[in-house]
């Protein structure tokens, strides 16, 4: 079995998990994703808290 390590677990490193989960042979290849935290969040609306523009119903 081969090995294939992903280091950072955020938005470039699941995007490359995705996409090589599909393109390699899961029976030849494991795919491993290190990470220092357990969770990645990603809301693009996030970006409207730092400058000061959400506006919450
Ligand atoms: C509030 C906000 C809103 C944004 N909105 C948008 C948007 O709307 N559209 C857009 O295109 N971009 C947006 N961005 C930018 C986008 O989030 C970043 O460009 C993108 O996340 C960068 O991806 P990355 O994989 O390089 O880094 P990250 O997503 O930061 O991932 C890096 C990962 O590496 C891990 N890591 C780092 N050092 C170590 C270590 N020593 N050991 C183990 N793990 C480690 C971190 O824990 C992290 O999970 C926004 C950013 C912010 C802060």
């Amino acid at each position: 079995m081969k090995r294939l390590i992903i280091l950072g677990a955020g938005t470039a490193g699941t995007m490359m998990a995705n996409h090589l989960q599909h393109e390699l042979d899961t029976n030849e290849w494991e795919i491993q994703i290190i990470d220092e935290r357990v969770e990645h969040h990603y809301q693009p609306g996030y970006l409207f808290l730092p400058f000061d523009i959400y506006q919450g119903s």
